[in-house]
């Protein structure tokens, strides 16, 4: 069926491609790329040649509407070097141009950074901000950490080795010692997740730079622990004893 398929591929480990993800490859005519080496290991990996082309935000209007009157009478697949597409990626003004042209934009999900290293943190997940990469200047990164101080949920950030230990300084910093955790090459052989205060780990860090992938997540603040259902009822029915 023709239209436009955003496609997760893999953070890490090749077996999470989706029998899915496989499939649409195969019968996608065209395939849209971040970079076409990245994605052409994978075709390769997956036996697949396919007509390959360059695509991100800051492609012109005219590229994007060409993959948009593509997609009306083929199928066109959009992946993006690891994950899934339009999470910290590009595709998010194909997306939009496709379905204001009212071509169909279908899903086919898989891994993501965000919720592999959630799933696995031990860190409240009942609200959630993912805010991509916090920015690089010392100033704006805590004008964006304050900003985003006053949301009760956890937090999620993607970082980079060279820039975690001043990025959880910042964190310790302005929000005080929250819990937060180090979720790091996920999928990969040397998948790992730390916790622990955010001066602990600024500290661990400052002292040796991590490698590889990194998703640092915060925990909410302190008067938004999620509380145990079970705790709320006993609670409730207590509070109506005393009532009566
Ligand atoms: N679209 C991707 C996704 O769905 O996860 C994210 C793309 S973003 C440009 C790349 C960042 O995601 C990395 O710098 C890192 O912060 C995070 N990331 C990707 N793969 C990872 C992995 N295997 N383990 C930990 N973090 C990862």
């Amino acid at each position: 069926e023709s239209g436009l398929y955003v496609v997760a591929t893999p953070i890490g480990n090749l077996a999470d491609m989706s029998q899915r993800a496989i499939d649409l490859l195969e019968a996608a005519e065209i395939v849209a790329v971040e970079d076409s080496r990245v994605t052409g290991k994978l075709l390769h990996h997956l036996g697949l040649k396919k007509k390959m082309r360059r695509y991100n935000d800051h492609s012109g209007e005219a590229e994007r509407e060409s993959l948009v009157a593509a997609a009306r009478g083929a199928v066109v697949a959009l992946v993006s070097d690891a994950g899934t597409p339009l999470i910290s990626d590009p595709g998010y003004k194909l997306v939009r141009s496709a379905r204001a042209a009212g071509v169909p934009v279908y899903t086919i999900p898989g891994a993501s950074a965000v919720t592999a290293a959630l799933s696995i943190c031990g860190l409240p997940t009942d609200r959630f901000l993912f805010a991509g990469f916090l920015p690089n200047k010392a100033k704006a990164r805590v004008e964006t950490l304050t900003e985003l101080g006053q949301v009760k949920a956890t937090l999620v950030f993607y970082e980079a080795g060279p820039r975690l230990a001043a990025s959880l300084s910042a964190i310790a910093e302005t929000y005080g010692d929250r819990e937060v955790a180090v979720a790091r090459e996920l999928t990969k052989k040397f998948e790992e997740v730390v916790t622990g205060t955010a001066s602990e780990l600024a500290a661990r860090y400052a002292a040796q730079e991590p490698k590889g992938e990194i998703v640092l997540i915060v925990g909410p603040p302190a008067d938004d622990v999620a509380y145990d259902t079970g705790d709320v009822d006993a609670a409730l029915r207590e509070a109506l004893d005393t009532m009566s």
